[in-house]
């Protein structure tokens, strides 16, 4: 599996900055270093997130991490699913459309 396909596994299929869904509204996602390699960033996964061409080209001049909004939103949503007994998915995708 590519670098990239594992990226969007990961993060259910959405761009971390806007939240867009990959390949909806012809937004493709992409690797962005979070550290960029120009300041010693690596190539591993953990310095990886995806983006939206856009979320990219429009990328802050400064190191922006969104992992952490990102990681909120999964831990919000586990305390949920525990209460509620629903589908996992079902849930993040809700929540990540109100928010
Ligand atoms: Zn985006």
């Amino acid at each position: 599996m590519r670098t990239i396909d594992k990226l969007i596994k990961l993060y259910g299929n959405r761009c971390l900055a806007c939240g867009v869904k990959h390949m909806k509204y012809g937004q493709t996602l992409t690797v962005d270093h979070i550290i960029p390699k120009s300041l010693g960033g690596s190539d591993e996964i953990s310095n990886l997130q995806p983006l939206c061409s856009r979320c990219n080209r429009s990328k802050w001049k400064t190191p922006y991490d969104c992992r952490e909004r990102f990681i909120t939103l999964i831990h919000r949503a586990e305390k949920y699913i525990l209460r509620n007994q629903i589908e996992f998915d079902e849930i993040i995708n809700e929540i990540r459309t109100i928010t």
